[in-house]
This record gives structure tokens, C-alpha cells and sequence, in this order.
């Protein structure tokens, strides 16, 4: 019985998924693919001097005001109505070309307060002072120049294929992703009341340690809820050899950060991914003193609200018992609401539609899927909660030769994102990233 069964449900299996499948390309946009190729091809080297000058000239988060100057300049030169300072330094450009649906396509602009040390003959030698007045270096380290630079092309592409489509462009250029605030700025600032509200919202961001030409892509859940606590463990200070006429927040708080370690091993599900991260300690200023009192910072990820919650939670209880059995000051304790981001899902239609084009353009072996990771992206807020579908997928930016070289016996691994040494090959890199946008916006607006 099941051996006769069998064969027949193996055939009529994917003919029935197919037929159903929400991911299927547009018919009519095989026969535009080389069109896109052709205005791919001529704007490349454009392109690539483009992105080598904003690499030169990267800008901290909500500073980013020459780098959006010239993509907004840019844009405007296709007919797009540009908008700038929308979340302080946000670009909006809209292209309406009749009836059909509003598709968003995200950049993020900010660079990162990292000294450059890649070597490349257009590599930042910008220094600033940040925000406490340090001077720090600072560098495109997450990719957003490449972000920038697809962003532009794309909007060429599209500009040049304007009869070949119908509906509505809202190309964002969103400052400050590097501390989870850009999106919201923007949200706040009126971006779905001011400007056509999308029915699709896509965006790609650079990987830095995939092959350049393939691309990484997760359905559903992809990032993590991201979440800041701080912490200030007080105590009672004194003379380092009198503990006794003091109450020491050295002491509570290193006793804090071992009782944090069981919030996830012992009262998170085993199954629903968490993590608690102590990522800055400080207290005291010398060997003979006990200070008053200890500051902590920890990051928090967590995929689902009600486990976000329960960990919050846990900790504030953890950091009160801890000064409690030491009769130490309550301590305070922040989450800092304006560094939240929400996780990232990408809506499972769009990203199977969106996945399925471009395996047909690139082939099945560029294409790779991935587990959720625990990382954010405040992309996820375009969603509004789920309500808009969106879609961001990962663009390999590594030579094939630095991804041979890092496999070799004896091979250092590639430089991650935020890591000095991270540098993208800007032609296969900015290539694909233009071809494969350009398709997916055209895959949901082809006339
Ligand atoms: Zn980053
Ligand atoms: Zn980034």
C-alpha cells in the first residue's frame, strides 16, 4: 500500500504547492531583465565612484547631512518630489507613475565611530568629537555606503523603466539605524501621514561575510527584540580598608551580574531564543576606595513580547534582591525606551515572491537561507507592527578570493560588520545589489 502510494504523492506534491505558492514571479518581467542588466551595466562605474566618496566621507548617526544631501540631490535630478530633514536629517523621495501600489525601498546612512584600518585606497580618515566631546574615527563599518549607493541606483533603473511599471516609489533614506532610532524618528515625524502610506516596504543590507554576488535571506522571524537597561547599583562608600562602615556596590553588583546568568538559563524556555548581555561595567577609581556606586549597561534580545517582558522584569527583581540582602539603597534601574527596536519579521508572500525572482535571476546556488539571529534592525518598524508587509535581505559584499583565503588552512577569518578591517568589493557587490532591488520593485509594480 504504501509503496504504491507513494510515488504518486511525491508527484502530485509540488505541482500542488506550486500552484498555490504566494512566491511566483511575474511572468511578464522575464523579458525585462536584460533591460535592467543594460542599465545596470552603465550605471556601474558611476556607481561605484559614488560609493567609494561616501566611504571617504562617513557620517555618525542623525549627522548624516552631506551624505543625504547628495543622495536627496541625486534623486531629485530623476523627477523624484524629495523631501529632506524628515527625523532631522531623513530624505523621502516620491515618484508617482499611476495607479498601482506603494512599494518603500529603505536605505540607512549612518556610519560607525571606528578608526578605519582596511587599507583601500579610499578608506575614512574622518576623526570627530562624538557626543562626550572623545575624538573617535569614524567609518562606513556596517555597509550603509553600500545601502546608499543601491538605494541611488535603484531609483535609476526604475527612473529609466518608468513605462514598464505603475504605482508609487517611496525611496527612504533613514539616518541614526546604528542606534535604533532613525525609523522612528521618521515614523514620528510624520512619514505614513505626510507621504503615501506603502503596501510594501523592502530593503537589502550588506553582509560581510558572504560572497559578494550571492545573497542571505530569512522568512518570518529574522531579528531579535533589542532592549538597553542600565543600571545603578548603590551603595555606601567609604575606605577600602573600613568595608565595614560602608555598604560596597562593587560587591552587589558583581553578585548582580552572576544571578543575572540564570534569567535565561533557568527561567526562559529552553526552546524560545533569549540573551542577557552585561556589555559595560563601571565603578570605583582607585584600589583603597569604595565607591558610592556601580553603573551597569546590558542589551536584551528576545523574539517573543511575552518572554521581552518576563526577562525586564527579571532583572529589575534580581538587581533589588541583590541590594536588599546587602541593606544597600534600592537601585535604579532604566530601560531605555528610546533604544528599543522591534524584532524584524519578514512577511513570509512577499519574502517567498521576492526569493523565488531571485533565484531565477542569480540561480538557486546564491541563494541561501538563514536561521533567525539575534541581532536588530529598526527596518522592522516600517511594518508597523506587522500591519505593512517587509521584506530586507542580506546582499554578500566579500570578494571570492578574501572568502577562498579565509577557508585556506591557516586562513584568518573575513573581518566582520563594526570591525575595522571590513571592507565590501564594491563592483559584484553594488552590481547585484542594484539588480536584484530593482527586479523585486518592478516584481511587485510590472505593468
Ligand atoms: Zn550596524
Ligand atoms: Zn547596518
Amino acid at each position: 500500500m504504501i509503496r504504491r502510494s507513494l510515488p504518486c504523492l511525491l508527484l502530485l506534491l509540488p505541482a500542488a504547492l506550486s500552484a498555490k505558492e504566494p512566491g511566483e514571479v511575474e511572468p511578464r518581467l522575464k523579458e525585462h531583465v536584460p533591460l535592467v542588466d543594460g542599465h545596470v551595466k552603465e550605471q556601474l562605474p558611476g556607481l561605484v565612484d559614488m560609493y567609494k566618496h561616501l566611504h571617504q566621507n562617513p557620517e555618525l548617526s542623525f549627522k548624516e547631512e552631506k551624505s543625504a544631501a547628495l543622495i536627496a540631490g541625486e534623486l531629485k535630478k530623476l523627477g523624484f518630489e524629495v523631501t529632506e530633514k524628515i527625523g532631522i536629517t531623513g530624505v523621502v523621495a516620491v515618484l508617482k507613475n499611476g495607479d498601482g501600489p506603494t512599494v518603500l525601498v529603505r536605505a540607512d546612512m549612518d556610519a560607525l565611530p571606528v578608526i578605519e584600518q582596511t587599507g583601500v585606497p579610499y578608506a575614512s580618515k574622518v576623526m570627530v568629537r562624538d557626543k562626550t566631546n572623545r575624538e573617535v574615527g569614524v567609518m562606513h563599518a556596517c555597509g550603509h555606503d553600500v545601502h546608499m549607493t543601491c538605494w541611488v541606483g535603484t531609483a535609476r533603473v526604475l527612473t529609466a523603466m518608468k513605462d514598464k511599471w505603475k504605482g508609487t516609489l517611496v525611496f527612504v533614506a533613514q539616518p541614526a539605524e546604528e542606534i535604533g532610532a532613525g525609523a522612528k524618528a521618521m515614523l514620528e515625524d510624520g512619514l505614513y501621514k505626510r507621504f503615501p502610506k506603502p503596501d510594501y516596504c523592502l530593503a537589502l543590507h550588506a553582509d560581510a561575510l558572504l560572497e559578494a554576488g550571492h545573497i542571505h535571506f530569512t522568512e518570518g522571524l529574522a531579528m531579535a527584540n533589542v532592549d538597553t537597561v542600565e543600571v545603578v547599583i548603590k551603595g555606601k562608600g567609604g575606605h577600602g580598608a573600613a568595608p565595614h562602615n560602608c555598604i560596597d556596590p562593587i560587591v552587589i553588583a558583581a553578585k548582580f551580574v552572576i544571578d543575572l546568568q540564570t534569567i535565561v538559563s533557568r527561567e526562559v524556555n529552553p526552546v524560545d531564543p533569549a540573551v542577557v548581555t552585561v556589555g559595560s561595567f563601571h565603578g570605583g577609581t582607585k584600589a583603597n576606595i569604595i565607591p558610592n556606586d556601580v553603573k551597569l549597561q546590558i542589551t536584551v534580545r528576545s523574539t517573543k513580547d511575552s518572554t521581552r517582558k518576563m526577562i525586564l522584569e527579571a532583572i529589575e527583581r534580581k538587581a533589588k534582591a541583590a541590594a536588599a540582602s546587602a541593606n544597600a539603597p534600592e537601585p535604579e534601574v532604566t530601560v531605555r525606551m528610546d533604544e528599543f527596536t522591534p524584532k524584524l519579521e519578514n512577511n513570509v508572500d512577499l519574502t517567498r515572491k521576492t526569493v523565488g525572482l531571485f533565484r531565477q535571476l542569480l540561480g538557486e546556488d546564491k541563494l541561501h537561507a538563514r536561521p533567525t539571529i539575534m541581532g536588530g534592525e529598526d527596518f522592522s518598524r516600517y511594518s508597523l507592527n506587522g500591519q505593512i508587509p517587509v521584506f530586507m535581505y542580506f546582499l554578500g559584499s566579500v570578494s571570492a578570493d578574501r572568502v577562498a583565503l579565509s577557508k585556506k588552512d591557516g586562513g584568518s577569518p573575513l573581518p566582520g560588520a563594526h570591525t575595522d578591517g571590513y571592507y565590501p568589493q564594491p563592483d559584484l557587490t553594488m552590481k547585484t545589489g542594484v539588480k536584484t532591488m530593482s527586479l523585486a520593485v518592478l516584481n511587485l509594480l510590472v505593468k
